[in-house]
């Protein structure tokens, strides 16, 4: 499977949003690939331009299941193993929590058992979720967090806390050499336009003439980083020699409010679309940025990628989409936010 020395890397939920992006990076770097997608929320459009790639290979599964049970994955000699196998938007993410749940413990469990086993490096693709709804800001590595462990959220805020605590238990005990980034929210090509999320929600509802919905007052605030930002900040972590020092925050520190984000997506495609409320769901975080010292100094990265040229970009491939579909893409679920919060 291995051409001459290039390293072998398994990255389960290869073809979701991130996963495929990162399937480009290390092909690009001359690696052999394994993707490992159970296509819930990951598409196999996302990963049809390697579809002739000799040093590419896609296998269907669920990280939940026994590994051994996928293509013999037991038995080969990974180097590198990325575990971004969850869906990651509320709305996909609440559909099934039980699942989410074992997703990213279950399956976290099985992807460290695969490492320890062959030697490989892993990689947990953790969140700012895990700080819930902070009431430290900035959010520093150090801060633990405050998050309702019964509320709607819980299943991927506490299954990606389990995961972290798997993971730190494995390197604890020496049985895996690991990496723990905490992702904030990241937005670019090859979004869902039903992923649910802010940035896909409004860019499609401008392009469609459709209404833009807000949740709540607008007045919550984001942190919102370009995708190849991200993907350069994991390949920096995948490839810091030594033992990391517990996770670290991979996001953009440019935070603004929700309201704010509607009115450039506005302006920037020039969309006649009205702003409508919608109520907020539960336990939606107030406020959310990303201290980046720890990726500053030790990984010497900093997103390059300024939010207008981001969301130009996105809206770009977003209208793309559209005249390949030849009809507005839409977002099915946007009117029907995750779990609104019952008057108070
Ligand atoms: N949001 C919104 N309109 C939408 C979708 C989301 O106002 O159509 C809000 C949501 O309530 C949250 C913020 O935008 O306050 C970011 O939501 P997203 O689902 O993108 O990510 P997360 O809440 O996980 O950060």
């Amino acid at each position: 499977m291995r051409n001459g020395d290039s390293k072998l890397v398994l990255i389960a939920g290869g073809a979701g949003f991130l996963g495929s992006h990162l399937c480009d990076a290390l092909l690009s770097e001359g690696a052999h690939v394994v993707a490992l997608d159970s296509f819930l929320t990951g598409r196999k459009q996302n990963l049809r331009h390697l579809e002739r790639e000799p040093r590419f290979d896609l296998v269907e599964g669920d990280v939940v299941r026994p590994l051994s049970e996928l293509l013999k994955l037991k038995k080969l000699k990974f180097d590198q193993v990325f575990n971004l196998a969850c869906a990651a938007s509320p709305p996909h993410y609440q559909a099934s929590p039980e699942h989410t749940m074992l997703t990213s413990v279950v399956g976290t469990h099985n992807l460290l058992t695969l490492s320890e086993d062959v030697g490989a490096r892993f990689f947990l693709a953790s969140t700012s979720e895990i700080y819930g709804d902070p009431e430290v800001h900035p959010q520093k590595e150090s801060y633990w967090g405050h998050v309702n462990p019964t509320g709607p959220r819980a299943c991927y805020d506490e299954g990606k806390r389990a995961a972290e605590t798997l993971t730190f238990d494995f390197d604890r005990s020496g049985r895996a050499d690991v990496r723990v980034a905490r992702i904030f929210n990241t937005y670019g090509p090859r979004m869902r336009a039903d992923d649910g999320r802010v940035v896909s929600n409004m860019i499609c509802q401008a392009l469609a003439g459709d209404d833009i919905t807000i949740y709540g007052e607008g007045s919550q605030t984001r942190s919102f980083c370009y995708v190849s930002d991200l993907i350069d900040g994991f390949m920096r972590l995948m490839s810091y020699e030594g033992k990391f020092p517990g996770a670290v925050n991979l996001g953009n520190p440019v935070e603004l409010t929700v309201g704010d984000l509607a009115r450039c997506v506005l302006s920037m495609t020039g969309s006649k679309s009205r702003i409508v409320t919608r109520p907020l769901p539960v336990d939606d975080p107030r406020r959310r940025r990303p201290d980046i010292s720890r990726a500053q100094q030790l990984l010497n990265w900093t997103p390059g990628t300024s939010l207008d040229a981001g969301l130009r970009e996105t809206i770009k491939w977003f209208s793309g989409e559209q005249e390949r579909e030849n009809k507005p893409v839409r977002t099915p679920i946007s009117s029907k936010p995750p779990v609104p919060a019952s008057p108070a």
